[in-house]
């Protein structure tokens, strides 16, 4: 039997046109420092066709790819739109990509125009006589002004955005475009490896978005949401919230290029910001904020979600103070990225630690197993660890140009974390493969060792990483900084810890460091104190193991 059904195309300019359409007074803020800059969906719409029609008389089409260089802002949004309903792909570039890293994914994506703001147009012209397949750059100016030197640098026409939006009347044909084609790209930010290059579909888009609110039911974004969008546009498409909140009709509070504590603070204060997603680092800097600031009105806010490494609980006790609920998100650049949210589940109440600690429930539309060391799957029991492995619309199939046959596993994603599952699909990540440590042939967390040493009042960061030892194989290495004006010592914190973890894990080495460094995505970035720790660069102390 033939089923009946129209076969309408899941695309982003289905989304687009839904949004134009229902919620075209739901509002686009841009902040500059000072205030935000507002605009309707109705007003960006129009704006997102001039562009795509300005685009199509530049040469884009069907198969093209555009990079974007951008901050969050209204513009940003724009080419979100223009340039995947045009047929062509959206490549959002990693503003903090090592040079050399920026020209390599520029070249292999085969970026023809690159729509780049102004404030970072520098960073860009340091490599743009590397990139071979650039031949325009559409400058927005988004709080500097554009110098004429720096534009010699580009070797390439230079176009002003504003000045292309204006030459354009409005209208503009869509092509009819089918759902399984190219929309958008994104690479890895290369925590663990050099970035590998995800392409979304408009399908895997479509669906993701759709997903979003369902996955996310105590924290959706509607038409009475105001979202504050601080994970880049360049992160895993701001975790895809473009695409849901304007399906939706949720507003949108882009922060530009002021990322840090007291901006953020201040704007989820002032424009009553309803939710809001980052990373755990971005969220404790906030709060140190909203300590100290206790004036500031957060009433409008219904909570906040944070995702792309593990939440430390002292984050969640600390927002809890402040009647902030901090929700866990788990995905990752592969995976578009949601494939598991912590929601209370039926019968828990809503401080429950049995869900608040978990690191997510599998959402509708991912299927997950765990397949432990001797290959086989593991039961769900909460307990039993292995490599987590993902499958579903919105998880991709193999890498731009690299198939990389070793991250698959039977059609499945190996997701190169390791956790167990609890028999309702709640989720807990444990580590990353890269990241284990293993001692005398035992794993170690480095997760729950970081979670507890974070827990100490005197602690701002602390990340943990393995180094090698004659005895063990391999030992845990803390490193930590402390919170402004404290002393706390290692011998302190060994013994504060004692009572947390099994005694074979406290670690005997530590070293204090004024900042962790971090990824260009504001992660702990373990590689980087891995290289400094083997190069005999971090001042390690030792702290004699007292006997057991
Ligand atoms: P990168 O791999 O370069 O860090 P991604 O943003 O794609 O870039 O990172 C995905 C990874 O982030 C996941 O594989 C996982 O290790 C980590 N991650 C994401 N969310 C969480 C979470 N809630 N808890 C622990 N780890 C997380």
């Amino acid at each position: 039997m033939r089923a009946t059904m129209q076969d309408a195309q899941l695309t982003i300019p289905a989304i687009f046109r839904h949004g134009a359409r229902v919620h075209s007074d739901s509002r686009v803020l841009t902040f500059d420092g000072e205030a935000c800059r507002e605009a309707s969906f109705a007003e960006v719409a129009a704006r997102v066709e001039r562009l795509a029609a300005a685009l199509r008389r530049l040469g884009v089409g069907e198969g093209d790819t555009v990079g974007t260089f951008m901050w969050n802002d209204q513009q940003h949004l724009e080419a979100y739109f223009a340039v995947p309903a045009l047929g062509a792909v959206l490549h959002t570039l990693n503003l903090r990509l090592f040079p050399q890293q920026l020209a390599h994914v520029v070249n292999e994506a085969e970026d023809k125009v690159v729509v780049v703001g102004s404030t970072v147009l520098p960073l860009l012209a340091r490599v743009a006589g590397e990139m071979k397949t650039v031949e325009r750059y559409v400058v927005v100016e988004d709080g500097a002004p554009v110098e004429a030197s720096i534009v010699g640098q580009l070797g390439a026409e230079v176009l002003d955005y504003e000045e292309l939006l204006a030459a354009e009347p409005g209208g503009v044909e869509w092509p009819e475009l089918d759902e399984r084609a190219a929309a958008a790209m994104c690479y890895t930010s290369g925590t663990t490896g050099d970035p590998k290059g995800v392409v979304y579909s408009h399908r895997s888009t479509w669906l993701h978005a759709f997903a979003y609110n369902n996955a996310a039911p105590d924290l959706p974004l509607g038409d009475r949401d105001r979202a504050l969008v601080v994970v880049p546009m360049f992160h895993v498409n701001a975790w895809g919230w473009p695409f849901v909140a304007w399906m939706h009709g949720s507003d949108m509070v882009m922060p530009s290029r002021f990322l840090q504590g007291e901006p953020l603070a201040r704007l989820l204060a002032s424009t009553r910001a309803t939710v809001s997603a980052g990373v755990p680092t971005i969220w404790s800097e906030v709060l140190g904020y909203l300590r100290e600031h206790p004036e500031l009105d957060l009433s409008a806010l219904r909570g906040l979600i944070s995702g792309g490494a593990a939440l430390p609980p002292k984050l969640v006790t600390g927002y809890d103070e402040l009647g902030i609920l901090v929700f866990q998100g788990w995905g990752m650049t592969e995976t578009s990225p949601v494939c598991a949210v912590s929601v209370p589940p039926r019968g828990a109440a809503r401080d429950d630690p049995s869900w608040r600690l978990a690191t997510g429930r599998i959402v509708p539309g991912v299927e997950v197993r765990i397949i432990a060391d001797d290959g086989s799957e593991a039961p769900w029991d909460g307990a039993t660890t292995g490599e987590i492995e993902v499958r579903g619309p919105w998880i991709t199939g193999g890498y731009h140009f690299d198939p990389a046959p070793e991250k698959f596993h039977d059609g499945w994603l190996r997701t190169g974390d390791i956790g167990s599952v609890d028999s309702r699909g709640f989720l807990r990540i444990s580590d990353r493969l890269k990241d284990v440590i293993k001692s005398g042939g035992e794993w170690i967390s480095s997760v729950e060792l970081e979670n507890g040493i974070m827990s100490h009042p005197d602690v701002a960061e602390a990340t943990v990483i393995g180094v090698p030892d004659d005895k063990w194989g391999e030992r845990p290495l803390a490193v930590v900084v402390r919170r402004e004006g404290a002393e706390v010592t290692s011998e302190d914190l060994r013994r504060f810890l004692a009572d947390r973890v099994a005694r074979w894990w406290l670690p005997e080495r530590w070293a204090f460091l004024d900042a962790v460094p971090k990824t260009s995505v504001g992660k702990f970035d373990k590689k980087v104190l891995r290289q400094r720790a083997s190069a005999g660069e971090l001042a390690v102390e030792a702290v004699r193991a007292e006997p057991s």
